[in-house]
């Protein structure tokens, strides 16, 4: 058991983040909350907004790019979609890997910022495989529910989603599927559907009906800002900390952990360099995040003890990304935020789970766009080179291919029910037609129970712990936040009961 006096750091302000903050300070610690990225909060607006819509983005959207990086870049085979910004602290990045793009949010709020508010609850049979180490019943009692509720999800409204012009784009795919004897199922979103409904109505400034998501939302979304995170704040025991990226841990002889960390302005000009001594460290840096701060240590030795399961058991939730050509109109107003998903989940690997996703170009592309998440057997490993000082990944297209498989198995279906449909293969890089090479879901890296106690703490390392996705080994069947969530709930409130802080 330990005292009262501990100096607290977390690392990353994302889903993991912003759970442990908010219990720790609850529970009366203070702690400092260390983020790379902006506070938003507390950014002035540019004409009313905050953030940008995905059509003039600006160094707002991306992190410190020279030219936005979209998924569907793309179109009739050429790069028409990207634009050139300015650089800047701005809310998307991209991790890059040989073949892997990895997208993640940056920022107080982490992913919440960026993400599409998909809040999806995990099949529990497929939780059960996955994390057959945590006691389900308890999760799908207590720990989803409250997820659910801190994070208020709600669900689509139906007038909006079956009338209004910003959903024809889902009711289209919808009704092909049906032709091929596949259902729809409404996606829960922490988007604010009343909110979107005044949207249509132009009762309210837009934003999921003017074209804000992957580069923030400014109204409408209940980001962590708006919720988990703001409870946190609320205790006055949460000390925040932007543009200051941790860049190495260190375990001094005495047992404190030393953090370097680099504070920049919004610019990228350096503020400060600086070591920062604490007594329990929480990383919630993403799964890549955590996952790079915990190989640098055990490559470089500046952490004794580490397990080998750091970096082991990574994947994309198994994501792969395609468009159909619709032979009818898609519409050219769509909403940012989805609504509708097209599931044939079994949990074998023919599993898929098909979001209907927008593609708000602002003309008709008569293009149906899904995300599908599938079951793939397969998982990645990072190692650390000390030479080059950076993490590589060993995924590549064969790793990706039982997703692509499973995928085009499910189109293909609803291509055929549907005469003069088809795939496009002119929006992604290399005229793929399923894309393999990046995801918005990574999983992984330190896996619960291996890189981990059954609670988070690092094998090994006590006083260090991770909180967010890097827990979940390589998938979990559906947009992962509400996972992350519910699982860092569970695990802080054992850890605080433990009296491991
Ligand atoms: P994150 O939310 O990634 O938070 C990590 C934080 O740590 C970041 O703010 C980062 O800047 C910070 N950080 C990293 N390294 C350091 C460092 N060294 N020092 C200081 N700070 C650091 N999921 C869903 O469930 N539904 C969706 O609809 C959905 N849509 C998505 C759309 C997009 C475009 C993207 C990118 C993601 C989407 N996701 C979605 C995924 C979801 O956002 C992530 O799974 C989730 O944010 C991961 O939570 P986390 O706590 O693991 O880490």
């Amino acid at each position: 058991a330990t005292g009262g006096s501990n100096r607290i750091a977390i690392i990353g302000s994302g889903y993991g983040g912003a759970v442990a903050a908010r219990k720790l300070a609850q529970a009366g610690k203070q702690v400092d909350l260390i983020e790379m990225g902006t506070d938003w909060e507390k950014m002035s607006p540019i004409k009313g907004r905050i953030f940008t819509t995905m059509t003039s983005p600006s160094a707002r959207s991306m992190w410190f790019k020279t030219r936005t990086d979209m998924p569907f870049s793309y179109l009739g085979g050429m790069d028409l979609v990207n634009r050139r910004i300015d650089r800047g602290a701005g809310a998307l990045d991209i991790e890059y890997f040989a073949n892997m793009k990895v997208y993640v949010g940056r920022g107080i709020g982490g992913g919440s910022l960026v993400n599409g508010g998909m809040a999806v609850t995990p099949r529990r049979s497929f939780f059960e495989k996955v994390l057959p180490q945590v006691d389900a019943e308890e999760m799908y009692n207590v720990y989803f529910p409250r997820a659910n509720s801190g994070l208020r999800v709600n669900d689509p409204a139906m007038d909006v989603v079956m009338n209004s012009p910003w959903y024809q784009f889902a009711r289209v795919s919808a009704d092909q599927a049906k032709r091929a004897g596949i259902g729809h199922v409404m996606v829960p979103n922490v988007y604010d559907f009343d909110y979107m409904r005044k949207e249509v109505y132009g009762q309210v400034p837009r934003s999921a009906l003017d074209k804000q998501v992957i580069f923030g939302n400014d109204y409408g979304k209940n980001s962590l800002p708006k919720t988990i995170l703001k409870e946190a704040l609320a205790t006055g025991r949460v000390n925040v900390i932007p543009m200051t990226e941790v860049r190495s841990i260190e375990r001094a002889p005495e047992g404190a952990f030393r953090l370097q960390t680099k504070t920049i302005d919004f610019n990228g000009n350096l503020i400060e360099n600086r070591t920062r001594e604490y007594d329990r460290v929480v990383l919630a840096a993403g799964s890549i995040g955590t996952t790079r701060l915990l190989l640098s240590a055990q490559g470089e030795g500046t952490i004794n003890g580490l397990p080998d399961a750091i970096g082991r058991g990574w994947g994309p939730n198994g994501n792969t990304m395609l468009a159909r050509r619709l032979r009818t109109r898609s519409g050219w107003r769509q909403s940012t935020i989805p609504v509708m998903g097209l599931s044939n989940w079994d949990d074998s690997t023919d599993s898929v789970f098909a979001e209907i996703a927008p593609f708000p170009a602002g003309i008709d592309l008569r293009t149906g766009v899904y995300l599908a998440l599938t079951n793939n057997p397969h998982t990645g490993t990072f190692t650390w080179n000390r030479g080059s000082q950076k993490m590589f990944l060993d995924w590549g297209p064969s790793h990706a291919e039982p997703s692509v498989r499973a995928a085009q198995k499910f189109f293909d279906r609803i291509n055929r029910a549907n005469p003069g449909t088809g795939y496009r293969s002119d929006l992604f890089e290399k005229h793929k037609t399923f894309s393999d090479y990046f995801t918005y879901h990574p999983l992984g890296g330190a896996v619960l129970g291996e890189a981990t106690d059954l609670q988070g703490e690092v094998k090994g390392v006590p006083g260090l712990f991770v909180m967010d996705g890097s827990l979940i080994p390589a998938k979990i069947g559906v947009n992962p936040f509400v996972t992350i969530t519910a699982l860092a709930e569970r695990n802080m409130d054992r850890l605080v009961d433990a009296q491991r802080f």
